[in-house]
């Protein structure tokens, strides 16, 4: 199995100004063809730094994956940086500069003599076309290496990871496993729990099945690994089945599904809306359910958390009456060692309040109290 490493390059990206969102595409790409990722790096624009980080990259890893400073622009020297890296010189490509002029056209536009440095790559290189912006691409190779230089405009490098180097690799590294995710949310449920009951699957080795915790929500992670996509999908569904044998209605989605959207989608569907009110919280609950249209009808946020009786009235006084508005009351009380949570939930046919505690870490309380709440409105 090869070794691959990612390098982003750009000060911008150094500096803070940009976020490095090319590392997690990438890696996420590479994990899926079985390629492992040792490590992940980011280098300013400089030559030198660039090519020193690609001849250590060499010793350590079979494929470098470099992303950005492919411009027209001085400050762009991913093209030189590579040249030196292997000794060679960067040379002007005919071909390449085909490409470039061929681009312009499309465009309507004629490319400026500082476009010419585009054409240049490392001598020997393998050059990559790129059909979504100016800027070729291209490998370096050797017989155990890729060096492989990308753009860093995320839609022209993630266009050619899929049409071109993904094959690539592929063939020069002849994969033959696939190994693709899938995801489980649950809620309501301990992560320790979760272990308890599903632990002797966490001990397979493929497909693999770990735990993420976050506040109030526990992520079931499974991964096959196969040679083709029907055999990985069908490893990746037993395992699936089995784990909901077992979590049963712990279990809310999978991938990208949120809690926020099924636990909605769940009072739509039985033909209500919901109106809410909390304290505690910031405003987080309703910021995270404002957007998901059709269910949420009226928000409120209370500056302190009321006293008890109280609770219930608030929400009865905010659903006032309506005909088929449930009503969710989300009262957070701060505290140093722990936090308590009171929930009401007010419906056509029944009020409750529940009492929970939390003994996390305080900043990631809201987020639980909100969780537990939603988690409520998912089973109702
Ligand atoms: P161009 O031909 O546009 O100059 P380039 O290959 O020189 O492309 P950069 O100049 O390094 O790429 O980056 C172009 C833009 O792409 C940046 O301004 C930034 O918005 C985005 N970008 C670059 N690197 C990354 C990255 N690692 N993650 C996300 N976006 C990035
Ligand atoms: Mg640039």
């Amino acid at each position: 199995m090869p070794i691959a490493e990612i390098i982003t390059i750009g000060t911008e990206l150094l500096l803070g100004e940009n976020v490095d969102t090319n590392t997690r595409f990438i890696a996420k790409l590479l994990s899926e063809e079985g390629i492992d990722l040792y490590r992940t790096s980011t280098i300013g624009d400089n030559k030198e730094r660039i090519a020193q980080i690609i001849q250590e990259g060499m010793t350590r890893s079979d494929i470098l994956i470099l992303t950005g400073g492919l411009g027209p622009t001085v400050d762009d020297p991913t093209r030189e940086a590579v040249a030196l890296a292997f000794g060679v010189k960067s040379v002007f490509r005919e071909d390449l500069w085909e490409q470039i002029e061929e681009r312009f056209r499309l465009r309507g536009r004629i490319p400026t003599e500082n476009n010419k440095r585009m054409a240049f790559a490392p001598e020997g290189a393998i050059a990559v076309e790129n059909r979504v912006g100016t800027a070729p691409a291209f490998i370096m190779e050797t017989d155990s290496h890729a060096v492989i230089a990308l753009p860093g405009v995320p839609r022209e490098m993630e266009n050619l990871m899929h049409s071109k180097i993904i094959p690539y690799l592929r063939k020069k590294f002849n994969l033959k496993y696939i190994i693709k995710t899938r995801i489980l949310h649950t809620a309501g449920i301990g992560e320790s729990i979760i272990d308890q009951v599903i632990g002797d699957l966490e001990e397979l080795e493929n497909p693999t099945v770990g735990l993420a915790a976050h506040a109030g929500q526990v992520d079931i992670r499974i991964a096959a690994k196969a040679q083709n996509k029907s055999t990985v999908l069908s490893m990746l569904d037993e395992i699936d089945i089995e784990i909901h044998n077992r979590l049963g209605e712990w279990i809310y989605g999978k991938d990208e599904d949120t809690l926020e959207e099924i636990a909605l989608a769940n009072i739509a569907n039985k033909g209500f809306s919901l109106a809410v009110i909390e304290s505690g919280l910031g405003g987080m609950l309703i910021q995270s359910i404002a957007n998901i249209k059709g269910t949420f009808i009226d928000g409120k946020v209370l500056p302190t958390t009321p006293n008890k009786p109280d609770i219930v009235e608030l929400v009865n006084n905010l659903i006032s009456d309506e005909e088929n508005v449930i009503g969710l009351g989300v009262f957070l009380q701060p505290g140093a060692e722990k936090q308590t949570l009171s929930i009401v939930l007010v419906t056509p046919k029944e009020t409750s309040v529940t009492k929970h505690v939390y003994g996390g870490p305080p900043k990631m309380a809201p987020r639980w109290a909100i969780n537990t709440a939603l988690d409520k409105l998912r089973k109702l």
